[in-house]
């Protein structure tokens, strides 16, 4: 007979997990199917979680190495131990991953570790260590996420051709280090990689980094990774990757056509962007309809084209983070459990861990311009702001856009330090509907960098006070 649930949860990463926590906290009978071992999918094993703990290391030891001294701190000398710095990292996911299974038992949610494959609508077959268990269903919800874009002409082997995951886990500094790809994990893991000793570059198809965002914010962006070290080859694309003399050579091509040229690294990224999840699900045979992009397609309240079957996260439409996923996760389980669940998009953040941080909320100029919508912008440096100065962090600016008429703040776009926890206050205004009025009339202790926020807001009104 089989195992008998309100809803099975199929993926157990932030979309699935979360999820299945508010479904057991709303009194429905859960179950989470995951088939890789450790619960918290991409975010917490491969993805978000040893990203910022690797980058994190890594902006200490450049701390230590370059800029301890600017403090009148002598260290000695300092190196690196690739192990302990992996180790420590390995710990906190651990730990993390863990802490999924202990929200689990306290919401009364079932975690099952397998492969799991929808075989009816209301039935889901789950092929475990100890074979195959069947599943019943009043709901299922497809939150099996994304994978790896790969590139044809290039194999990963995540040892010297890796994917974010092996680089992630390299065993030794590589001296030369070829990414494929100017986006978030591009630019993310090539900082890690270049503050740890490697020589960077970084080969983008477009005339631009970081696609999406604010375009004065990518310009700056490239320029202080460029001081820092990373060389960028722009229009730019990777055709193949071939192992000669012990030695990975990499043939470059421009965009728009032209003569090849050889390119040598001992550890080439492919970072290219990342696609959905649906290998094995079994989506066709129970006649669940995917999008033009292979994505799980849904209606605007995560309905797939089969009646009771949902889809959440990384595998349907929209931005893949993990905070969009989590907030997809608790709108769905409240729309199963009949109440009405409903997700913001243009209030939901994108932050690039780097150093500096980038941060962005709402509408860009460039979306504004596309729209035809009129817009009032305000713009602060971090070099003007007392407490970037006392910190020797002055590069970045916070920049607001607002509705010329209402006031009503339309987007936020930050570069500088710690801008990725400054962006709650600007995603919360967005949330509020709040104007740039409101934020420049809101008390900000000093000093902070969150000041920047206010004096960028004061001078969509031209009411700056600190420069
Ligand atoms: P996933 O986290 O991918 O989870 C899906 C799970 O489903 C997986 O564990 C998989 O094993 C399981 N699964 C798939 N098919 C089946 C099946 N048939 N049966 C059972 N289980 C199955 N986002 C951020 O917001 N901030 C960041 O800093 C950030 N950093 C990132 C860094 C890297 C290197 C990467 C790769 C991604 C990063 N992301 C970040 C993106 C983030 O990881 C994803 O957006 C997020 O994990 C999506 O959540 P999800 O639940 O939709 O899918
Ligand atoms: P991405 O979409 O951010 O960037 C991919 C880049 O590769 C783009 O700039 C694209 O133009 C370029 N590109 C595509 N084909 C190319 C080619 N053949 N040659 C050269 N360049 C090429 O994708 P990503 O960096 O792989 O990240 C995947 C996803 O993971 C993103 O959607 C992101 O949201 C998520 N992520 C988020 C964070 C974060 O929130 N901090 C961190 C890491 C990953």
């Amino acid at each position: 007979m089989a195992d008998s649930f309100d809803v099975v949860v199929i993926g157990g990463g932030p979309g699935g997990y979360n999820c299945a926590i508010r479904l057991g906290q709303l009194g429905l009978k859960a179950a989470c199917v995951d088939k890789r071992g450790a619960f918290g999918g991409t975010c917490l094993n491969v993805g978000c979680i040893p990203s910022k703990s690797l980058l994190h290391a890594s902006d200490l030891y450049e701390l230590a190495k370059h800029d301890f001294e600017g403090y009148g701190i002598k260290t000695g000398g300092v190196s690196i131990d690739l192990p302990a710095m992996m180790a420590q990292k390995d710990k906190v996911v651990g730990e993390l991953t863990r802490g999924v299974e202990f929200l689990f038992k306290k919401n009364k949610v079932e975690g099952i570790v397998g492969a799991a494959k929808i075989t009816a609508p209301g039935q889901v077959s789950v092929t475990g260590k100890d074979g195959v268990r069947t599943l019943s269903a009043k709901h299922i919800v497809i939150a099996t996420g994304s994978d790896v874009m790969p590139l044809p002409g290039i194999a990963i082997d995540e040892k010297e051709i890796v994917s974010s995951t092996g680089a992630l886990t390299l065993g030794a500094v590589p001296k030369r280090l070829l990414v494929v790809g100017g986006g978030v994990i591009g630019l993310e893991l090539g900082s890690v990689w270049r503050r740890l000793g490697a020589q960077v570059t970084v080969v983008e198809f477009l005339d631009r980094i970081v696609p999406g965002i604010d375009s004065e914010v990518a310009k700056q962006f490239q320029r202080l990774l460029e001081k820092q070290g990373i060389a960028f080859r722009l229009s730019t694309r990777v055709t193949s990757v071939e192992k000669k003399n012990g030695v990975l050579v990499a043939a470059l091509e421009p965009a728009a056509g032209g003569a090849k040229e050889s390119f040598e690294a001992d550890v080439v990224l492919v970072a290219i962007g990342r696609r959905a999840f649906t290998d094995g699900l079994g989506l066709d045979e129970v006649g669940v309809k995917r999008d033009a992009r292979g994505r799980v397609a849904t209606d605007a309240h995560f309905a797939t084209s089969v009646k009771n079957i949902w889809a959440i996260g990384d595998v349907r439409e929209g931005a893949m983070l993990a905070h969009k996923a989590e907030d997809e996760a608790v709108a769905c389980a409240e729309t199963i459990a009949g109440r009405a669940g409903h997700v913001n998009y243009n209030a939901i953040p994108s932050v690039i861990y780097t150093y500096p941080e980038v941060a962005v909320v709402g509408k860009t100029e460039e979306d504004l311009k596309a729209a035809g919508i009129a817009y009032k912008a305000g713009k602060f440096p971090f070099s003007a702001n007392a407490r970037a100065k006392s910190t020797h962090s002055t590069e970045g600016f916070v920049k607001v856009l607002a509705d010329p008429k209402t006031d009503r703040i339309l987007g936020v776009h930050m570069i500088g330090p710690d801008v990725g926890n400054m962006i709650g206050e600007a995603s919360l205004a967005i949330e509020f509907s709040a104007s740039s009025e409101d934020l420049a009339r809101t008390c900000h202790a000093h000093p902070t960098l969150t000041e920047a926020l206010r004096q960028a807001a004061m001078a969509v009104e031209g009411w700056t006070m600190q420069i």
